[in-house]
């Protein structure tokens, strides 16, 4: 299987449209060694051989960064005069800068979905989503379960020749849903994804706390979010922690580099926010991570497994 990053940044992308910190302000300038980065998102797909116009892609979250992710990948391009490569879209949580692509998805495409019952709910609750339901099968929603693997199939019931099981992740409602409904374990999912009987690939980009069992695996994309529980404190941003916001940060003793530490996977931080000093190159932070043996996810990265 083959992992392609579309989107390594957190929520506002980097540089962040309102953003004046000071990496937000070298990358806009094109200081050497700084990435821009969009929002997160990655495509999984089977190495195996397929036929030219078979659904070969599973995007993870869908951006508001998705057409350019797609115009920037060029397996991700379409083989027919009316055709997409991407078969499948799975949600890890219903936050705006995982959900809002889905909106930028139409023109007539069949979608097919796949989401826990929560998730899909919070979607259900807007009136956008009837920009995709403007025929019947325009989108296909199939629930995931926790803990039980699915195998992913496109709109039209066309396997991708892939597997995808969701565990729960601690992590929050969406902001706009907040007040709006019970929270629930199938709020925000990892995923562990892989061709059938075959090595997997951990996904868990948003997550509140590193106490979590991700073992088993053979490569771990993880939540890189903040490097400190009060980075946005000290820039003087805002008020709100690491934890108020559900991401655990990378540093300190609950930080996911002391807990993850015995991963013997292959680690990679994503889901970077601006902010996050893992951006600078040869920056103490950047260095610190490296040397735990972790990799720091961009825009365009491949891994095979
Ligand atoms: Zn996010
Ligand atoms: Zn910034």
């Amino acid at each position: 299987m083959r992992a392609i990053v579309l989107g390594s940044a957190a929520g506002g992308g980097f540089p962040q449209w309102n953003c004046g910190c000071p990496s937000c302000v070298a990358v806009r300038e094109g200081r050497a060694g700084l990435e821009k980065r969009t929002q997160d998102s990655i495509a999984f797909t089977s190495t195996e051989g397929r036929g030219e116009l078979a659904p070969r892609f599973a995007i993870v979250n869908c951006s508001p960064d998705i057409l350019s992710q797609i115009q920037a990948t060029r397996a991700l391009w379409p083989k027919a005069a009316r055709h997409t490569p991407i078969g499948a879209i799975i949600l890890t949580n219903g936050d705006l800068d995982h959900v809002l692509g889905l909106f930028s998805l139409r023109e007539s495409q069949p979608l097919a979905i796949y989401a826990t019952e929560s998730v899909w709910r919070g979607i259900e609750a807007s009136v956008f989503v009837r920009t995709l339901k403007r025929f019947e099968g325009q989108v296909v929603f199939r629930p995931l379960d926790l803990d039980r693997p699915v195998e992913l199939a496109n709109a039209a019931g066309e396997a991708l020749g892939l597997r995808v099981r969701a565990f729960a992740l601690p992590g929050k409602l969406p902001v706009h849903l907040m007040g709006h409904g019970e929270p629930s374990p199938e709020d925000n999912v990892g995923l562990a994804i892989g061709e059938p009987h075959r090595p997997t690939i951990a996904y868990a980009a948003a997550c509140a706390t590193a106490d979590v069992d991700l073992a088993g695996d053979s490569a771990l994309f993880f939540d890189g979010t903040f490097y400190r529980e009060d980075e946005l404190r000290r820039l003087g941003l805002s008020e709100s922690l690491a934890k108020d916001m559900a991401h655990v940060p990378i540093d300190g003793p609950e930080g996911s580099l002391a807990k993850l530490a015995s991963v013997t996977a292959r680690k990679i931080y994503t889901h970077i926010n601006n902010t996050n000093p893992i951006l600078v190159p040869g920056s103490d932070e950047r260095r610190t991570v490296e040397a735990a043996g972790w990799e720091v996810a961009f825009d365009g990265m491949e891994i095979e497994v």
